[in-house]
Order: structure tokens, then C-alpha cells, then sequence
């Protein structure tokens, strides 16, 4: 299969690294606590203190919001300045932000190199979801989806993942009072899905860096149930989701016969549905209280049939798993149109029957172009070669 695999992961994915800065100064945000630890007895931090000094800011930085050294006051004054000196906590910058009529937040955040990702709250009764972005752009050029046509593609840094949560915090107003305790309050940020733009499996490691500061108790302190991986099935990295971050995983399955989903999901000619489930079967964390949930896009006279549902059932035998039905977001040139109503309610019966959860998704955010496969930035407007791009990400 590897050999007629047309999936083009690394075309224009331009990795970074961290601590990279247009300002000189090293970016400790994103940083494990290890690599934090070193660039602090690099500058002269004590090795006896370091651990205890990486604990302080740490929680100043992802407990408490605090950006600036000097308000980090169980440093002392010398040490605060020498900070100031070669260090700076920063995140992507918020470039737009719009409002949509069901109070669904979009926002632009331009990260270094100039490009932009979207970033989506969603505020529901009991929680908040934020939707946030592995990449910009994604190399699998899935039909039915606005970010796939993007060509622009770069991996995010972890920087440039847990800062879309801190810069969400910053909007939210959601910083804690340094000492208060508000542990049983309800979060309005409470929730994380990788459902933004691009392929969460093909930026791993970083992916998996900025969600364990997101976990991290000293952190942003969100449980591991509380993250929600999608993956349009990027076999080989799966199992290593379950071990090396833990969260919740989903699918972005859409269809039930290899012919359709290797035209809707074109990652699926390189791993097909049967590698795809049993990658999934084995799925270490799946479990009935921590089910895999199996997205499906509801798309007119396509996928949309009886017999899909019929299929589908029988595809799922074995995998503890509920069913996402999205009715399409169109967007302007897309190709599909959405299933009606009607038959997303059928379609919904024939899974509930075989006892399968199968919640219908309320689109949300449509009049600002919010919804799911709807994101794509502007940075698109400007084409760049793959040399320009780097460059500019490098300076
Ligand atoms: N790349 C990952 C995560 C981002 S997409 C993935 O594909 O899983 C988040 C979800 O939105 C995926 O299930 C995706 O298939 C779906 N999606 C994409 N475009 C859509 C559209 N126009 N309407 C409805 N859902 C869409
Ligand atoms: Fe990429 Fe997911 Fe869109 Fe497919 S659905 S193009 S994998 S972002």
C-alpha cells in the first residue's frame, strides 16, 4: 500500500522550533519542564533550586496567566530581572475575533512567520469546548473540507497549541485570582477537541508536548477525559495517542466502503477502513466509559443511505464507540450539499436501534463561518514558496 500512497504528508509542512524568536528572547511558554529546568541553570539558576524555581513559574505562567516576570513575586527582584533579560512568556496574537448570534467565538491568531490559524469556543450549558488548531492548513486534502484546499502548511510548535488555550483563557477572562480557590467552580473554558485546522497525528510530538502542559495538575490543570483528539486516521499514531497523551480519540470515518471514503477522506488509500479498525480495536483507552467517537459527516446521496447505516453498525461491532452525525457545513465552492434533515433522523434510527449513541451535531457559529471544516485561514491568499515560508518562520 505504502507505494501507491498519493498522500503528500511533508509537502510544505515546515517544522519550528521553539525558543526561535524575532524578539532574541527565548519563548518559555510551550517548554517541558525539563527543557525549562536546563535553560535555567544555563543562566545561572542554581541546580539545587532549579526544580523549585521551574515549579514557581510554571504555575505563574499556566496557572495564573501572568505574562509578566515582574508580577512573578515569590521570585526574588534580581532573579525576576535576569528573567526579563533573556526570557518572555508570549503567545499567538489575536488578529480578528468575531461573535456569532449563539455566542460561538472564532478567532484569528497570527503565530510567527506572519501565518494564521482559527481558533473556535463553543459554549454550551454545562461546559465550554475549544477548538484549536494543530496546523495551518493540513496536507490531506479531504473533499468535503474547507481546510484541505488551503495549500499553506506548517506545523504548530507546542508554543503555538497551548497558547491558543491561553489566549482563550485571556479572552474568557478566566485567569484565577493568585490564592483563591475556585476548584469546584465550573470552567468556561472546560473542554479541548483538536478539531481545528489540520491533522493532529502529523504534528505528534508537538501535539502531544502542549497537551501535557494543558494536563499538567500545576498547568492548565484540565483532566486527560477532557481532551478530544480527531484524527482522519493516521494508523500508525494512534496507539502511541492512547499511550504517550491519553486522551480521548475521534475519528473522522464519513463513509463505509473504501471506494467512497477514499474519495471523501484520501488518507484512507494509504491506510484503509480495515486497517483504520483494527488500529481502533486496539485502541488501548477504549473502554465504555471512554468510547471512540466515529465522526460522520452527513453529505446528500453519498454517504447518507439505509445501507451506510446498515454497514456502519456492523463495521462498529467490537469497538466501544458512539456516532457523531455532522450535517455538512457547506461552504462557498464546496462540492457537496447536506443530507436533509430527514434522512440525518433516519439515518440516526437505524444506529440508536442497534444501540449505538448517535447525536445529531448542532452546527454552531454558521453565520461567522465557525463551524467544523469550515476553517481556513487568509494566509492562503498569499501563496509562498516552500523557501519563502521557511525563511520567514526561521527569523
Ligand atoms: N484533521 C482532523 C481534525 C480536524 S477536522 C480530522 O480530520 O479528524 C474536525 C472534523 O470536522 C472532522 O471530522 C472533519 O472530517 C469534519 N469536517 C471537515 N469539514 C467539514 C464540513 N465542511 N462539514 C462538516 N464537518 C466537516
Ligand atoms: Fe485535514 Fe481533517 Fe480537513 Fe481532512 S478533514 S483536510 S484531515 S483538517
Amino acid at each position: 500500500m505504502e507505494t501507491s500512497a498519493p498522500i503528500t504528508q511533508d509537502v510544505l509542512t515546515i517544522p519550528r522550533k521553539d525558543g526561535d524568536d524575532p524578539t532574541g528572547k527565548i519563548n518559555l511558554v510551550g517548554l517541558s519542564r525539563e527543557r525549562l529546568r536546563d535553560l535555567l541553570i544555563e543562566h545561572g539558576t542554581p541546580e539545587k533550586q532549579a526544580k523549585m524555581r521551574v515549579g514557581q513559574i510554571w504555575q505563574w505562567i499556566y496557572q495564573w496567566g501572568v505574562r509578566d516576570f515582574d508580577d512573578m513575586t515569590n521570585l526574588s527582584k534580581a532573579l525576576r530581572a535576569e528573567l526579563a533579560e533573556s526570557f518572555e512568556v508570549r503567545i499567538p496574537e489575536v488578529v480578528s475575533k468575531q461573535v456569532s448570534d449563539d455566542g460561538t467565538r472564532k478567532y484569528l491568531v497570527r503565530i510567527n512567520g506572519g501565518h494564521e490559524v482559527e481558533v473556535v469556543y463553543i459554549p454550551e450549558d454545562s461546559r465550554g469546548t475549544l477548538c484549536i488548531s494543530s496546523q495551518v492548513g493540513c496536507t490531506l486534502t479531504c473533499s468535503f473540507c474547507h481546510t484541505g484546499t488551503q495549500k499553506l502548511v506548517r506545523n504548530l510548535t507546542p508554543a503555538e497549541i497551548v497558547g491558543q488555550v491561553m489566549m482563550a483563557r485571556d479572552d474568557l477572562g478566566e485567569w484565577p485570582e493568585k490564592g483563591s480557590h475556585n476548584e469546584g467552580e465550573a470552567r468556561l473554558l472546560s473542554n479541548i477537541v483538536l478539531m481545528g485546522m489540520g491533522e493532529p497525528l502529523y504534528n505528534f510530538e508537538n501535539v502531544r508536548d502542549a497537551m501535557k502542559i494543558v494536563m499538567d495538575g500545576e498547568g492548565i490543570a484540565l483532566g486527560r477525559r477532557r481532551i478530544t483528539l480527531s484524527t482522519s486516521g493516521v494508523v500508525p499514531e494512534i496507539h502511541r495517542t492512547a499511550k504517550e497523551i491519553g486522551c480521548l480519540l475521534a475519528v473522522s470515518f464519513h463513509a463505509t466502503e473504501d471506494e467512497t471514503r477514499n474519495k471523501l477522506v484520501p488518507i484512507n488509500k494509504r491506510w484503509n477502513i480495515e486497517a483504520l479498525l483494527d488500529a481502533l480495536r486496539e485502541y488501548p483507552k477504549a473502554s465504555n466509559s471512554e468510547r471512540i467517537t466515529f465522526e460522520y459527516v452527513m453529505l446528500n446521496g453519498v454517504n447518507d443511505s439505509d445501507e451506510d447505516a446498515h454497514r456502519l453498525v456492523k463495521l462498529l461491532e467490537g469497538i466501544p464507540s458512539k456516532v457523531n452525525l455532522i450535517p455538512f457545513n457547506e461552504w462557498p465552492g464546496a462540492p457537496y450539499t447536506r443530507s436533509s434533515n430527514n434522512r440525518i433522523h433516519a439515518f440516526a434510527r437505524i444506529l440508536m436501534a442497534a444501540g449505538y449513541a448517535s447525536p445529531i451535531r448542532t452546527p454552531r457559529g454558521e453565520d461567522i463561518m465557525a463551524a467544523c471544516g469550515q476553517l481556513k485561514s487568509a494566509t492562503e491568499r498569499a501563496r509562498k514558496s516552500r523557501a519563502q515560508i521557511e525563511a520567514e518562520t526561521n527569523d
